[in-house]
């Protein structure tokens, strides 16, 4: 990204060439930011091994010159990542070896996961993708129809769920014919998708991009993943509107993070943003337990004393549910 960066000129861009232009060099983000790289516990080694990604329109939320940014804090490759933590491994929720061929991963009653790319706008430090040695897979034609088929020779199947990765960079062209072929499949009865790319490359909800989601006769639930509140900008603001005005149910989750919104005043004020965009809070994820995140660990007991104070403090429905992953569970676990 060039060192003259005019914010305007970027925006006007289409959300390819938004995608492009994303910040993968520490040192450009550093100078964007107004901070120097010895104010920051930057590891090229965790760098090397999980690359920095951020769009801009992520960056340009960030607070300038302030080094404990909470968004700065979910991307910056640190020291830390390189520690050893108990407990914390390569494949903490017990998925790697399942998903590969075609693409579905069919764990819980009546829903599947059905992972078309591996790829995403951002690389989030926390995340336990960071791992997987096939993160930038890409489902060949051939393993997509096969996860179809399966889908449709499993009546007991009621609701497929795009993952990713972030189905969103799938093109408009691709996901408008996938959620075709779903939408034929008589005893599916939603569709759901999970994608941070609303929050990170709001630019993403482009026209076609609706116009598909309306075109499917199944009713479809949209998952976006935003942890904290100033994520939240006009651009998320105006691409949610336009999904909710379109018959799309909204949905967040969240992953409880240590330094970035694990206080009741980041979780409240989370919540309250995303009721006034039109999204309710779903999950508030504990941690799964992948190799280099463990500074971002908050502890189970902690969890529910903050989700208690939450829960103190607004409507019910404002309160999202405080989750786990289990390896081998029937479902995700609530933890309060
Ligand atoms: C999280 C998850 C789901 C969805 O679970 P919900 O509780 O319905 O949100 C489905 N399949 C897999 C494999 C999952 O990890
Ligand atoms: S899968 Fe989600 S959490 Fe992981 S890097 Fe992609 S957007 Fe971030």
């Amino acid at each position: 990204m060039s060192e003259q960066l005019n914010e305007t000129l970027h925006f006007a861009k289409n959300w390819q060439q938004q995608l492009a232009a994303v910040f993968s060099n520490i040192d450009d983000l550093c100078r964007y930011l107004h901070l120097s790289r010895n104010d920051l516990p930057v590891s090229m080694a965790a760098a090397k091994s999980f690359p920095l990604r951020v769009p801009l329109s992520f960056a340009a939320c960030m607070q300038k010159g302030d080094p404990h940014d909470p968004l700065l804090r979910q991307v910056l490759p640190v020291k830390e990542e390189l520690l050893a933590f108990p407990g914390f491994s390569n494949d903490p929720v017990g998925d790697l070896p399942s998903a590969t061929l075609t693409g579905v991963l069919h764990k819980y009653h009546g829903r599947v996961l059905f992972i078309n790319t591996g790829s995403c706008a951002i690389n989030c430090r926390y995340c336990f993708r960071r791992s997987f040695p096939y993160a930038d897979l890409q489902l060949s034609k051939q393993a997509e129809n096969d996860g179809i088929r399966y889908i449709e020779e499993n009546p007991d199947i009621s609701e497929v769920i795009l993952s990713g990765g972030d189905p969103l960079l799938l093109s408009d062209a691709r996901f408008a014919k996938l959620l075709q072929q779903l939408s034929t499949i008589k005893h599916l009865k939603r569709i759901r998708i999970h994608s941070r790319l609303p929050i990170v490359l709001p630019a993403r909800i482009t026209d076609e991009f609706i116009s598909a989601l309306t075109e499917s006769t199944k009713p479809i639930v949209l998952i976006v993943h935003c942890n904290h509140a100033n994520e939240i900008n006009p651009r998320v603001i105006a691409a949610c509107q336009r999904l909710r005005r379109n018959g799309i149910t909204l949905f967040n989750q969240s992953v409880l993070l240590q330094g970035v919104n694990d206080n009741v005043a980041a979780l409240c004020e989370l919540s309250e943003q995303l009721f006034s965009n039109g999204v309710i809070p779903y999950y508030l994820h504990l941690l799964d337990k992948a190799t280099g995140t463990g500074h971002f660990d908050v502890s189970e007991a902690a969890a529910i004393a903050l989700i208690k104070q939450v829960q103190a403090a607004l409507p019910g429905y404002l309160v999202p549910k405080l989750v786990k992953e289990q390896a081998g569970a029937v479902s995700k676990l609530t933890v309060f």
